[in-house]
């Protein structure tokens, strides 16, 4: 018997929203940038605004009320992240501004220390500049040798290719777990289990997981998992680092200064325990309490629901999009988040942007920080227009309406 999942009530979702009751040139907005960033709901907006109205101190440092408020806070958010993804420990929760710096750190605290001259690192042909540059700076410092596993014309992982890379010079693999330009959803258990045959650390890049599904980094069994706050509806400037906690243990500290200390002085210092031994500084308090109360609110929704939704957008929109003339469709392999990426013959991707802003719908445009994808598939920059559940049907008829209006013109 087929499984039912109940409708998803994007409507009642939506009014939780206060962006999206904007007008845009005249038009309700119509916000398909999903990707880049999403909204955020009353819940989060509200949580930020009472932590600075009535709970702002700085954390760990203060015996005085308030501070322990921000602390109690800032630890609770912790621990929220640790159930949301299931980690076994609150020590493997590391703060960090995002999943760029997330990804920084693993390779200049966790791969740097281990590899020399010859050693390779594994990406793929699709990842973000996040997960391609901190690489080359180690390249550029040790000698080390960076292998790309190939995509093909859908824009899927080649999994031969994937696999008859790894060689006993792959000292780490670090791959994304589903593309912010294509929506490709990597088939991340084989990954690991490449991975984990040959004991080879790992790292997943969830930036663009998290909005969308669920993540169990025990059940996945991968070493690092990072990903950013304000794609899952938390806000900007806040992300997380999950490190299997006897890595984390055997990494030095990336940053030096204030509260990543035990003890101090000229001669020596003595870092602190996980997770505080990676937070040097005063860290972003009111954006771990707004991802925290995200992960609250997200609990609300039937997720099961929402991404059977989002993958009928998906559909939809790449239906409609694939009849326009002219219009070619970047990144169309079967398993897909509801990211749709296309180019219009005779039009550039900005044109496309700005035509379509001006009805209202906000798409991204130019190569959504994947030029390696954009190379491959020969354009230097696409349309991008990114899903998330609070998107309705009536959100792909008027992207679609504004994209056949852009092919009108430039026929
Ligand atoms: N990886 C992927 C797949 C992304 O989509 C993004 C954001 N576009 C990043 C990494 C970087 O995230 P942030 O800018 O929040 O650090």
């Amino acid at each position: 018997m087929e499984h039912q999942v109940a409708p998803f009530d994007a409507a009642r979702v939506r009014a939780e929203f206060p962006a999206l009751g904007l007008t845009v040139h005249g038009k309700p907005l119509v916000y398909l940038d999903n990707a880049a960033t999403a909204q955020k709901p009353r819940a989060v907006i509200d949580a930020v605004e009472r932590y600075y109205e009535s709970e702002n101190s700085n954390v760990h440092r203060g015996v005085h009320h308030l501070s322990q408020v921000a602390t109690q806070g800032y630890e609770r958010a912790r621990d929220k992240v640790r159930d949301f993804i299931g980690a076994g420990a609150r020590e493997e929760i590391i703060w960090t501004a995002g999943t760029t710096e997330a990804i920084n750190i693993v390779a200049r605290s966790f791969v740097r220390p281990r590899v020399k001259a010859g050693d390779e690192v594994l990406l793929t042909e699709m990842e973000h500049h996040s997960n391609i540059v901190p690489w080359q700076m180690l390249r550029d410092e040790l000698g080390i040798v960076i292998k790309v596993a190939p995509i093909d014309d859908d824009g899927a992982l080649d999994m031969d290719a994937f696999e008859a890379l790894i060689s006993d010079r792959t000292r780490f693999i670090s791959v994304v777990h589903i593309s912010n330009s294509l929506g490709t959803i990597n088939p991340v258990e084989r990954i690991i289990a490449l991975a984990k045959a040959r004991k080879i650390p790992i790292l997943l890049d969830g930036a663009q997981t998290v909005p969308h599904a669920p993540v169990d980094v025990q059940a996945l069994d991968c070493d690092f998992y990072a990903f950013s706050g304000h794609k899952m509806f938390g806000p900007t400037g806040v992300g997380v680092l999950y490190g299997r906690r006897e890595l984390l243990e055997q990494m030095e500290p990336w940053q030096g200064g204030g509260d990543m200390i035990q003890h101090v002085t000229f001669e020596k210092t003595i870092y602190n325990d996980l997770p505080y031994r990676f937070e040097a500084g005063t860290p972003n308090i009111a954006g771990t309490i707004g991802l925290g109360a995200a992960i609250d609110w997200l609990a609300g929704i039937d997720h099961a629901a929402a991404l059977a939704h989002e993958n009928d957008l998906l559909e939809h929109a790449t239906r409609e999009l694939s009849q326009i003339g002219g219009l070619r469709l970047i990144g169309t392999a079967a398993n897909k988040a509801a990211v749709v990426s296309f180019v219009l013959a005779h039009a550039h991707a900005h044109d496309v942007g700005q035509i379509v802003d001006s009805e209202g719908v906000a798409v991204r445009v130019g190569h959504h920080c994947t030029q390696p994808v954009m190379q491959h598939f020969g354009v230097p920059a696409t349309a991008r227009a990114s899903f998330a559940f609070y998107n309705t049907h009536e959100d792909v008829e008027r992207l679609v309406a504004a994209v056949r209006r852009v092919a009108e013109m430039f026929a």
